[in-house]
């Protein structure tokens, strides 16, 4: 067994909140595994005719506040003990923003940009056929996360409603407009965070004018984010893809970068033809090459990853020059470099915090599909921030009482939580 895998990670930050808390045995045993692991092969015909098989994976973390909720990502590295820790993230989650909910989450082994349109219909419906029976508006709700994106949620409602013979529109999150969804899911990751980062600097007396950013990660998160900042005034001074990034001291312009994602497929498209780039007129723009790696170490005050996990690790944890961290990617921080970083006095806003934007108006598509009820884009957005800025207000009490990070401020007011509903239930 690897000595460092992410559930052995998120098991070394639960330990320390159960010790705070002081749980009984019988508490920390039930919150130190996931209720339920469900993984099945999916297969499904290609465009060449030929049969493929994925592994695919729901894990159920807990239920005890309410249904499990929580995404499931496309990705080739997706595996069991990967969608175990970002389903206990997702408990933590809902129970640190207060919805009704559990935690779960789902993958699905595969990449996604190596395959078809077509193909990707077929798995995304495959997938929802294999766990229909698991899944259900009072039982466990998916949504979006890493490459999978509303089209696909609406494929797996359709294929869930066939296969159960019933309407089921609270059944999944994140669904196109049309078909269910809700105003402001698309953006919600994003402008969570950024009602968070519109108080902190205001907490700090900081002037968003003087403030640098760094966003890794150009996907739903990362691309929204870059334009919530750039509108406040913020200077977004880098950002990144996959495939790398670009960064300008003077500040880069995402409705400009984002055109030439769109039209390239990457962020550096309107410089760079895969690895080659036009350096004259990099140049002369003020901006220059940087990977992925590189990035996450540039001057800055505020660093924003935005795409996967374990990207600030032991190893530059020492070198980042930023002074804020933002986390609206999942598990992007190892517990040693959060150490280094309490050490270095960096501000680390986790993501059960920072990315639970996404979560929480997911918990408004569901309760308008339950309700019939339709709300317009300013209730969303008024709800977000009053959700948002609850929660960050009782997180911040705790870091005060408790001369705690953010952290496991966030893990202590989400594990009380988890556990005053499992002690109410009689599980424990
Ligand atoms: N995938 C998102 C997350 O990690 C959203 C989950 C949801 O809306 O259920 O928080």
């Amino acid at each position: 067994m690897p000595k460092d895998t992410p559930y052995l990670r998120f098991q070394r930050n639960l330990r320390a909140t159960m010790d705070v808390l002081k749980l009984s045995k019988p508490e920390c045993e039930l919150l130190n595994q996931p209720q339920r692991i469900h993984q099945k092969d999916i297969s499904v015909t290609m465009d060449d005719g030929k049969r493929a098989t994925f592994p695919a994976y729901r894990v159920q973390f807990n239920n005890a506040r309410g249904p499990y909720k929580g995404g499931i990502r496309y990705h080739p590295l997706a595996d069991e003990d990967e969608v175990k820790a970002l389903a206990a993230l997702m408990a933590i989650k809902t129970a640190v923003v207060g919805i009704p909910m559990g935690g779960a989450k789902g993958g699905i082994a595969f990449d996604p940009k190596k395959v078809s349109k077509k193909e990707i219909q077929a798995i995304s419906r495959a997938y929802a056929r294999a766990f229909s029976a698991y899944l259900g508006a009072d039982i466990d709700i998916p949504a979006p996360d890493v490459n999978t994106n509303p089209g696909i949620m609406a494929w797996m409602r359709d294929e869930y409603e066939k296969v159960t013979g019933t309407y089921a529109p609270a059944m999944i999150t994140g669904k196109p407009i049309g078909y269910g969804g809700s105003q402001g899911r698309d953006t919600a990751t994003a402008r969570g965070a950024f009602f968070l980062l519109e108080e902190l600097v205001e907490g700090e007396a900081l002037d968003p004018e003087h403030l640098r950013v760094v966003i890794q990660g150009f996907g739903n998160a990362g691309s929204n984010m870059a334009h919530f900042l750039h509108d406040a005034g913020f200077t977004v001074v880098a950002v990144s893809d996959s495939q790398g990034g670009i960064y300008s001291p003077e500040g880069v312009d995402p409705v400009r970068i984002e055109k030439y994602k769109k039209r390239t497929g990457s962020v550096t498209g309107e410089y760079c033809e895969g690895s080659v780039c036009d350096i004259g007129k990099m140049k002369m723009d003020g901006v220059r090459h940087v990977s992925n790696e590189e990035l996450l170490e540039l001057p800055c005050d505020i660093l924003i990853p935005a795409a996967l996990d374990t990207v600030i690790t032991n190893k530059n944890a020492a070198k980042i020059k930023a002074r804020y961290i933002l986390e609206l990617a999942n598990g992007p921080t190892t517990p040693e470099a959060d150490a280094i970083l309490r050490k270095r006095r960096v501000k680390v806003i986790p993501d059960v915090l920072a990315n639970a934007g996404g979560v929480t108006v997911s918990y408004f598509e569901w309760v308008q599909g339950r309700s019939g009820e339709q709300w317009t884009a300013e209730r969303v957005d008024r709800e977000l921030r009053r959700v948002m800025l609850t929660a960050y207000k009782d997180v911040r009490r705790e870091v005060h009482r408790g001369k705690v990070t953010f952290r496991q401020a966030a893990f202590i007011v989400g594990v009380r939580r988890i556990v005053e509903a499992m002690r109410v239930r009689g599980w424990v």
